[in-house]
């Protein structure tokens, strides 16, 4: 047996990689892992690697082991990444406007275009929805983290932008330091996301209660049905018939009891917990808007994504719900941009 093949830590090992999205083929002495980007990167691995074979020995002390067990004991860990683009888009805004952003009302025009930088982070959620049965996956969300926008797509392409990772202690300051705000809204996006992913479990949950409920109360309806008719035999004596009485009276209470027990059990629990997060510093191209509205008018920054190859969206201005569709508003004499629902509440 070659060193670094103790049982525990590869089983230890290929739970962990299996928990946070990868695949593990398990051999008697190692572990053939294909990682997750995110996860090789937090790693330091390939994302094709054995573990615990010569090359990576996963040994007390060995500095794979030491990541691994960060992963599973820390919050979710955070790599930073760098994307260049060898093209950012210089021309055309105007075409994108109506398109990847609509502004309901009022009159947009493109005033200037500049090269820049913005951050995002693509987070990766796990989720574990609990019934009578189980279901599990991970989900990822993009998000601007300046603004905390949506940008969906941003999770499926953003390897295509060929990151280069900063070192440990090698991040650049650009990153803001606060996230919870942005974190958030990743999870609120995932949690939609999940929603929609499980929607035939719900759905399939919801059926299975309905018909079990149905039953259950044909059930009782024939049950009652049965004994009321019961009551009528001549060789009852008055304390048997008294007896069926209470048990007739009962019948609603026990029912409603078992349709609440139903109700428990295909009642479907879902936790989602955040398991990687990745911070990318990408070269954008930042578009000025003017907005007119009314008598009004206002500058707007707006985002040229070159990994989405499209304008990001935006967020509403009072619930900073991420949004495409603009509606602008006149506000003590500025221009609010908001969302469909805010607009009508005013
Ligand atoms: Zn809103």
């Amino acid at each position: 047996m070659s060193q670094g093949s103790d049982p525990e830590l590869l089983s230890f090992a290929s739970d962990l990689i299996e928990q946070r999205g990868g695949l593990v083929e398990c051999l008697p002495d190692r572990v053939l892992a294909l990682l997750p980007p995110v996860l090789a990167e937090t790693l330091g691995l390939p994302e094709e690697t054995p573990l615990g074979g010569e090359e990576t020995p996963l040994l007390y002390g060995s500095p794979v082991l030491d990541r691994l067990v960060a992963v599973a004991t820390g919050q979710a860990p955070v790599v930073y990444g760098q994307i260049g683009v060898p093209y950012l888009k210089k021309a055309g805004f105007g075409e994108l406007i109506g398109h990847d952003l609509i502004f309901v009302d009022g009159q947009v025009r493109v005033a200037t275009r500049a090269e820049a930088r913005t951050t995002y982070l693509v987070l990766t959620c796990r989720y574990v929805a609990l019934s009578d049965e189980r279901k599990e996956g991970l989900v990822q969300v993009g998000v601007h983290e300046a603004s905390g926008a949506v940008v969906e797509g941003l999770e499926s392409v953003w390897t295509e932008g060929q990151p280069h990772f900063f070192p440990s202690g090698m991040v650049p300051p650009h990153f803001p330091v606060k996230l919870e705000h942005v974190v958030s809204c990743a999870m609120e996006s995932a949690r939609n996301g999940i929603e929609q992913e499980l929607a035939d479990f719900l759905g399939s949950m919801r059926r299975r209660l309905h018909r079990d409920v149905k039953n259950t109360r044909e059930y009782y309806e024939a049950l009652k049905k049965e004994m009321e008719a019961s009551l009528s035999h001549p060789n009852l004596t008055e304390g048997q018939r008294q007896e069926r009485l209470s048990k007739i009276m009962d019948l609603p209470a026990e029912m409603a009891r078992k349709v609440e027990d139903l109700k428990q059990k295909y009642q479907v629990d879902i936790t989602i917990t955040a398991c990687a997060g990745l911070r990318l510093l990408v070269a954008i191209a930042q578009v000025m808007l003017e907005v007119r509205f009314r008598k009004l008018t206002r500058s707007v920054r707006v985002i040229w994504n070159p990994l989405t190859r499209r304008l990001d969206p935006l967020v509403c201005e009072r619930c900073h719900n991420t949004i495409r569709k603009i509606h602008p508003a006149a506000t003590d004499q500025r221009i609010e941009l908001l969302c469909f629902r805010c607009a009508q509440r005013r």
